[in-house]
């Protein structure tokens, strides 16, 4: 067993940051009163969600009142989704979507027509960007909501959310924005980004699992998708995280704030890391040549099984993943790699590595030489096995 782990695998998770964790720490020990109650403990807690509340407002140019604290990335994207389709249906039932939404929207989207509603799945070009004007041309005056995602989380492709939300914004249509792998990575504005709805998952910026948060912009209404106390304004039931929701706006302040030290840092590995791997015979770049995230490097192998590059990864303690964490172990190709039109001997052999802020050159190096020798080994096997 390697002595430690190279981990590369940031978007499927990252790790705590030990400042988050000691501004949660009072709230898992001491501070353990629920925030609906009256008496100093409640009103503690409840002090520390209007606080994180106001930190989140700040860190994306939004106001307090327009933050909602979810259960995590996933709950974010149905809340905004659902709540605003079903808020609106008496308006229309059509919804503009992207082929390459994570799951969480996706399905939202496919659970939708099962009531009624009439869904458009945007296609994408070769490097997963949705055009502009093909939305344009899918609204109709039945759409009530547009949701496409500010990066990708497989392939890393940043999408032209602001020219889409000032589309939907002169036609006054609600546009959400799946900003979860952005979140650490991208500054977040949303009045720059002409956003209705937003969502963010804090595990993704070194904050805690279990925690989301939804951006709603004034005057829009969503119906709410947990029944309950009224607890968020009413839009969202459930006695709050406490801990979890401090934790979320401290990494998220924390993030945001140090974009412009980390940013350089990682898009350097990242730059190196390309060019370490494309030296590898049939490999390519997927993805974005250049609207992408500053720390996701993504690459398909011809004729190799993706999987098994993890699995010998995995023996040099090297963490990665062959796309979303929810498309591993699956054996069908990714549906993101498909959108874009990659053929399935290409699509089979895909790898996702993406950096964190402790991630060395020195990690980088060691994968840059192992990679060429398991793609090799891998490939000969698959020869003999015909
Ligand atoms: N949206 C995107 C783009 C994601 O990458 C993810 C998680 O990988 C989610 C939504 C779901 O977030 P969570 O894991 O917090 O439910």
């Amino acid at each position: 067993m390697p002595e430690r782990t190279i981990y590369l695998d940031h978007a499927a998770t990252t790790p705590l940051d030990k400042r988050v964790l000691d501004a949660m720490m009072p709230y898992l020990t001491t501070e353990y009163g629920n925030a609906s109650s009256i008496y100093t403990l409640g009103r503690h807690a409840m002090q520390a969600i209007d606080h994180a509340r106001e930190q989140v407002a700040e860190a994306i140019h939004a106001r307090p009142t327009e933050i909602a604290f979810v259960g995590c990335g996933s709950e974010s994207d149905n809340l905004a989704i659902k709540g605003m389709a079903f808020a609106s249906q008496k308006k229309g039932k059509h919804i503009i979507t992207s082929s390459i939404e994570h799951h969480a929207a996706l399905h939202t989207c496919q659970y939708l027509e099962r009531f009624g509603f009439t869904v458009t799945y945007l296609p994408v070009d070769e490097y997963g960007r949705v055009d502009p004007s093909e939305v344009e041309r899918a609204l109709t005056d039945q759409t009530t909501l547009v949701s496409i995602m500010y990066a990708n989380n497989e392939v890393g492709t940043i999408e032209p959310i602001e020219e889409i939300g000032r589309i939907c914004r002169a036609r006054k249509i609600p546009f959400h924005v799946d900003a979860v792998q952005a979140g650490g990575a991208l500054p977040i504005d949303v009045v720059a980004l002409y956003a209705d709805l937003l969502s963010l998952s804090a595990h993704k910026f070194y904050g805690p699992k279990g925690v989301g948060i939804l951006y709603v912009r004034q005057g829009m209404r969503i119906l709410p998708q947990l029944q309950g106390g009224s607890q968020e304004r009413g839009r969202r039931a459930g006695t709050e995280n406490v801990a979890g929701i401090v934790g979320a706006a401290t990494a998220l302040r924390l993030a945001q704030e140090e974009l412009p030290e980390v940013t350089p840092r990682i898009t350097a590995l990242r730059d190196r890391l390309i060019e370490g791997i494309l030296a590898i015979p049939g490999s390519r770049l997927t993805g974005h040549p250049t609207h992408r995230l500053p720390n996701n490097a993504s690459f398909c192998f011809e004729g190799v099984e993706g999987e098994s590059i993890l699995l010998n990864l995995d023996l040099l303690g090297v963490a990665a993943s062959t796309g979303s964490a929810c498309t591993s172990g699956s054996v069908d190709p990714s549906h993101v790699l498909v959108a874009m039109g990659l053929p399935p001997e290409w699509s089979h052999g895909s790898l996702r590595l993406t950096l964190g802020k402790g991630n060395t050159e020195a990690e980088i190096e060691t994968l840059i030489s192992a990679l060429p020798g398991i793609v090799e080994k891998l490939r000969n096997l698959g020869a003999q096995a015909l």
